[in-house]
């Protein structure tokens, strides 16, 4: 716990003043509600030595009076710090997560359930890490405290109770230490199946359509079923182990008061301890043996919140895409690769490759479907860094370009739109969030959606939808095209749709990014032929990691290479498509 402390408090610094004032106040709190007790035994004391008269027990009953008052007082104050600590931490280490995940390449979200751990770390395990400064750390207070102040006073009235009194304490921690490494060992297990149930939850719930589609909804469920089996075996391994420890932990304690009754009553009856003191350590014993057993709460709480930290400290210490030390902008924007080659893990999908795509001209990429094609605008966007070989815009190797300024020269429009549970407005604004209401409204005429979205019920504040679920694909396409035309980035890099849409669709499609394209540098993952033939510059990959040929649409038919096969083969289905149809 004290690293989990230490990290909290290194991530949220300021968490440590306000932290120091709530176990102030939980100390306030506890000496406060140990003040009756203390009553107690001087009215006890009054009783035995004859000196109790109306007024002493009035007085007395008067200071327990106010201090129950003051107790409810700061338990209220206490709750009202406490409480919105919790918050203040997870709301911090929530924005933490997100400033850091912004900086990693992409290829940390890739491949491993990233999406679902990371939506169960912000959402479920965050609120369990919320408890550590709200209930966890200022129920542990009169755990150590109450015992300890007992412990400076009682052994004055007599050693030899007050040891008894001690001595279950030893074997009680043995226990709670033992449990505490048993459930640790457990809790692994479980935090990694949590991950991977709600992992198959959010693929069972977005894949639904395909599942349903398929007739797989029965299989995609066994999966989730399995998952959630497993999920509850590593729950149970989880708490099982600990349960014994546990339990000998908390029996320990609860021997202690038969054993100090045991002893005072001994040592009444041998004349060696009075009655009052006697009556003291009955009263008193299960008070120091009582908070300790907040002990397994609190850590049993623990247990649940460290995961959480565990994994969010694994996420900070992904290192981010490292920032150039020497900031330049790029001058012209021209792209350069330069015997670039790049790998994902051990798989090489570019290999020694050179080209460059000239300024303010077309350059469609074209070749066989997994040649490297969107990993070349992946990596012009330093979503990774080449292995080897550079990749230069304006001249300035992308590594040297600070991310910020490389993300303003670019625009990505990508096959699959990402759209936001927001307004239209907003997710066109997204593109540049300055934008006045009329910028943004000229860019959706450019892109061809004015006319759509003045058509819908609540024009451009229409919310569209989970993943903008409530638009047809093609206006979905516009709507990111009206984007990118309002971030108006010199550099467009362009995966051209491959699903058919409507031809009306498509037209509108064509002449929204005829609009976005003007005098910009296009890099387009080119599909149509029409679009490969009005091409500046068409670069043929081979599909083995390297390039077979670039030229124009002319100079590459006349040579009897990869593309005139293509484009033969190409032009083949296109005929044999436009016979269908026509049948
Ligand atoms: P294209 O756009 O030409 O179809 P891609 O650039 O998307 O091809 O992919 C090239 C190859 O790299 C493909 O075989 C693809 O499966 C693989 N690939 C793409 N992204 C990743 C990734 N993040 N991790 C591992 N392999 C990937």
């Amino acid at each position: 716990m004290r690293q989990g402390l230490k990290m909290i408090l290194g991530l949220v610094p300021e968490l440590k003043q306000k932290l120091l004032v709530v176990l102030l106040g939980k100390i306030i709190e506890t000496i406060i509600g140990a003040v009756p007790l203390v009553v107690l035994i001087a009215i006890m004391t009054a009783l035995f030595k004859g000196t109790a008269t109306t007024e002493t027990i009035i007085f007395y009953s008067g200071i327990m009076l106010v201090c129950a008052l003051l107790y409810w007082g700061t338990t209220f104050v206490s709750l009202r710090i406490s409480w919105p600590l919790g918050t203040l931490l997870s709301t911090r280490m929530r924005l933490l997560i997100g400033e850091h995940i912004r900086k990693l390449p992409m290829g940390w979200f890739q491949g491993r359930s990233t999406g679902a751990s990371l939506n169960s770390l912000v959402s479920d395990e965050m609120q369990m890490i919320q408890m550590i400064p709200s209930y966890i750390l200022p129920s542990l207070v009169p755990v150590f405290f109450i015992p300890a102040a007992l412990l400076l006073f009682l052994p004055w009235l007599d050693w030899r109770l007050s040891l008894m009194l001690v001595a279950v304490i030893p074997p009680a921690i043995l226990f709670f230490v033992r449990g505490q490494k048993a459930h640790a060992k457990g809790f692994n297990g479980r935090s990694k199946s949590l991950a991977r149930m709600t992992s198959d939850t959010l693929e069972y719930i977005q894949g639904m359509e395909a599942l349903k589609a398929f007739q797989h909804v029965g299989s995609g469920f066994k999966r989730l079923d399995s998952s959630m089996r497993q999920f509850h075996k590593d729950s149970l391994k989880s708490i099982i182990p600990g349960i014994t420890p546990g339990f000998a932990f908390l029996t320990c304690l609860d021997l202690g008061t038969p054993l100090v009754l045991t002893g005072a009553t001994l040592f009444y009856l041998e004349g060696s301890l009075s009655l009052e003191t006697f009556l003291i350590f009955i009263l008193l014993a299960p008070r120091i043996h009582d908070p300790l057993r907040q002990l397994l709460g609190a850590s049993g709480m623990y247990r649940f919140a460290e995961p959480g930290l565990v994994a969010v400290k694994e996420i900070l210490e992904q290192k981010p895409l490292p920032e150039p030390h020497i900031e330049k902008a790029p001058e012209g924007h021209e792209i350069k690769f330069k015997n670039a080659t790049f790998s994902y893990h051990d798989r090489k999908i570019l290999d020694n490759v050179s080209f460059t795509v000239p300024e303010g001209k077309i350059t469609a990429l074209v070749g066989p479907s997994g040649a490297g094609k969107t990993t070349i605008t992946n990596l012009i966007a330093r979503f990774w860094n080449v292995d080897s070989g550079t990749i230069s815009i304006g001249g300035r190797d992308v590594k040297q370009i600070p991310q910020k300024i490389l993300m303003d020269n670019l625009s990505m429009v990508f096959q699959d739109v990402y759209l936001f549970n927001d307004t239209i407005y907003n997710n066109i604004a997204f593109g540049a969030p300055e934008a006045g209401r009329e910028e943004i409204i000229n860019a959706a005429k450019t892109a061809y959606c004015h006319e759509f979205i003045m058509g819908l019920p609540e024009g451009y504040d229409t919310i569209v939808g989970e993943r903008g679920d409530r638009l047809s694909g093609g206006e979905r396409q516009r709507i990111s095209i009206a984007r990118a035309i309002l971030k108006d980035a010199p550099v467009i890099l362009l995966d051209e749709a491959t699903a058919s849409v409507d031809p009306e669709n498509e037209a509108l499609i064509q002449a929204a990014l005829a609009g976005l394209v003007q005098s910009k540098t296009l890099l387009i993952i080119a599909h149509r032929l029409s679009t490969i033939t009005s091409a500046d510059q068409i670069i043929v990959l081979d599909g083995k990691g390297g390039i077979a040929e670039t030229g124009n649409h002319q100079t590459l038919m006349q040579s009897e290479g990869l593309y005139k096969r293509f484009w033969k083969s190409r032009e083949k289905a296109e005929s044999w498509s436009i016979k269908e149809k026509s049948k």
